[in-house]
């Protein structure tokens, strides 16, 4: 439960309200995360919250959105700073088990934080995979993240579509819901793996669309969200019906998420 010291080396700025921090440890390191895994950042003195992995390797990276107290804090800390680590925690998506298969990676706003590491992952192995499908939603131009690496994926290999609620003058991409761009998506979809990141509505719609489209619900992944405090499965904060998501989650299978998205507030 103790925090591991990692000193910020690193800060960019991704949007007027997100900020992504490197990270390195001051002594020993926390074992390497799985692509959709998330640790505890502990801002000291302050809090800690749940924050996903958004680059595994060479170095580690997380990409903070300030919406209150701790997540303010993180998005504060300046190069040169240290602040906690547990973790890494929960399940991934599992990128490794769909060597082979065509990947939908779907992300709205923040989520697309929790993929980055699987997109990166499959784009350093690409012969492993089919085609590679990125299809990203933000509510205007300036709130995509990741912006300037877009180029570099599609030079590696991957479709990314981008689209936006409203668009900015100069804007050429597409216009509306990331839901509209699930079957532009240049996948067998019926050997596709498809993971989905965002708020629930999104998550819930896309899948939707996606198995519509011929994927096979179980390997349609989505990754939940619920406020945390152990990280491990002890508290039972983070419960939602049978699963304690920081355990048995946050990734899980679209499959047995569908129940627990459709009961609203649950
Ligand atoms: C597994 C997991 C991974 C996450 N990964 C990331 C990530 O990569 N980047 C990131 O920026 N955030 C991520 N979050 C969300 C992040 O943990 C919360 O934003 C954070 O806990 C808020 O804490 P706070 O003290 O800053 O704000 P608080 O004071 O706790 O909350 C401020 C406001 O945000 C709302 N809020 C708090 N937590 C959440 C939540 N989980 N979802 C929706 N609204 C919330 C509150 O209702 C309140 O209105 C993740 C959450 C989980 C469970």
């Amino acid at each position: 439960m103790a925090p591991v010291p990692y000193r910020v080396v690193a800060k960019r700025a991704e949007t007027a309200e997100t900020v992504t921090l490197t990270l390195a440890p001051v002594g020993a390191a926390i074992p390497e995360p799985e692509p959709g895994q998330f640790t505890m950042m502990y801002a000291f003195g302050i809090g800690e919250v749940p924050i996903s992995v958004s680059r595994t390797r060479p170095v580690l990276e997380q990409t903070i959105r300030a919406v209150g107290a701790v997540t303010g804090a993180l998005c504060r800390a300046e190069a040169g700073q240290v602040i906690g680590l547990r973790g890494p925690f929960g399940t991934g998506w599992g990128v490794d088990e769909a060597r082979g298969r065509d990947l939908v990676l779907a992300a709205g706003g923040i989520g697309l934080a929790p993929l980055r590491p699987a997109i990166l992952r499959a784009l350093a192995r690409r012969d492993d995979y089919g085609r590679v499908a990125v299809l990203i939603g933000a509510r205007t131009p300036g709130d995509l993240l990741f912006e300037d690496e877009l180029e570099t994926w599609r030079a590696r290999g991957a479709q990314v579509e981008v689209t936006v609620d409203r668009p900015a003058p100069g804007w050429t991409g597409h216009v509306g819901l990331i839901t509209a761009l699930a079957g532009s998506a240049d996948v067998d979809p019926s050997r596709a793996a498809a993971y989905v990141c965002g708020p629930e509505i999104m998550m819930r719609l896309t899948a939707q669309a996606l198995a519509g489209l011929g994927t096979h619900p179980g390997r349609i992944r989505v990754s939940l969200e619920r406020s945390m405090r152990c990280g491990i499965g002890w508290c039972g904060h983070c419960q939602l019906g049978p699963l304690l998501i920081c355990r048995d989650g946050p990734v899980v299978p679209y499959e047995s998420a569908v129940p627990l998205m459709a009961v609203k507030e649950l």
